[in-house]
């Protein structure tokens, strides 16, 4: 969106009555133009084009036709978002055990977490690495969710898998390697649940907002975004953490945008940290991986984090000391 701003008048008293109404926009300026350019106004914005066009000093508004309009009108999403309180989805990289899983859901409600995660179907480098235990796990995990009052949120690998997937899962997940695959997209979306979308490792953000597109295009429920770190040059650590991107997703485009520190980093020393800086960008919740005996783990074990690690995490998630 474009707001124009009258001759003579100073385009800062408008951007202040903008971002009051939580509206983030940027100047523009040309020989004949003085304007702020805005994101499209999101469904739960607490301000219409109608009304930035009564703020004083403005002169005109030009909606621009959006590439992902679903995306921007959404709101919340499975209690995730602008207004609500930030989330802590926690749990194992994948289910190995009911032992495991039952452990690793009693450690998240200790935490604070109102989501278990874990991996049942698994995208593994190599095809001789454990590949999880399909739907096997699925039964283990909802056991160990409902035992402990949590909802489930796992990843769907396969078209083929959605449907039971959907059956026993609160929130699809679609992984970082799929995040443009749009076949799985649309079967995904055709579930009709909310999915927790991961950005691709090489993709912009604009492909990310796009891919949320085809979910809800589908007839996804909803489009939680999850960012978990895009390709860098230095294997220091696992991935580089885009919080730019986080506060962008936020705050400009309003989007319900969580962050992932465990497969960004990689490094359980590193988890508490950044899970720190991911809720000061502004992320509505953190995904984390947690393993009741990470030196045994059959996936992730250098970047589960210990009980102890968790539970600070989950007082990171809660604003407190
Ligand atoms: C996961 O969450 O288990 C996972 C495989 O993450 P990503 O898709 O971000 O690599
Ligand atoms: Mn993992």
């Amino acid at each position: 969106m474009i707001v124009f701003i009258n001759k003579g008048s100073d385009h800062k008293s408008v951007k202040a009555a903008l971002a009051a109404a939580g509206v983030w926009s940027s100047a523009a300026f040309g020989r004949h133009m003085n304007a702020l350019v805005v994101a499209p106004l999101s469904a739960g914005a607490q301000i219409t084009a109608g009304e930035i066009l009564s703020i004083d000093g403005v002169e005109d508004v030009l909606e621009v036709a959006s590439p992902h309009p679903l995306v921007d009108g959404q709101g919340a999403v499975a209690g995730v978002g602008v207004g609500m309180s930030p989330v802590l989805m926690a749990g194992p990289c994948s289910v190995e055990s009911p032992e495991q899983i039952g452990m690793a859901a009693v450690a998240a409600a200790a935490a604070g977490a109102t989501y278990l995660r874990g991996g049942a179907f698994k995208p593994r480098t190599s095809p001789y690495a454990f590949q999880g235990h399909g739907r096997d796990a699925l039964a283990w995990m909802r056991e160990a969710a409902d035992a402990n009052g949590l909802k489930v949120v796992t990843e769907v690998m396969s078209e083929r898998t959605a449907g039971v997937v959907a059956s026993s899962a609160d929130v699809l997940q679609i992984g970082s390697r799929n995040m443009a695959n749009f076949a799985l997209l649309h079967e995904v979306g055709r579930q009709g649940m909310p999915v927790l979308l991961k950005r691709g490792m090489a993709s912009t953000v604009e492909e990310w907002l796009l891919a949320g597109e085809h979910l809800l295009h589908a007839g996804a429920a909803g489009v939680i975004f999850c960012e978990r770190g895009v390709t860098g040059h230095d294997p220091i650590t696992r991935n580089l953490l885009d919080l730019a991107a986080v506060a962008l997703m936020h705050s400009v485009y309003r989007q319900p945008v969580i962050v992932d520190p465990s497969h960004a980093t990689g490094r359980r020393d590193l988890i508490v940290p950044m899970a720190a800086a991911a809720m000061a960008a502004g992320a509505d919740g953190l995904i984390v991986e947690y393993h009741p005996s990470p030196g045994e783990a059959l996936s992730d074990g250098p970047q589960s984090v210990t009980a102890t690690q968790l539970a600070a995490v989950g007082r990171i998630v809660r604003g407190q000391p």
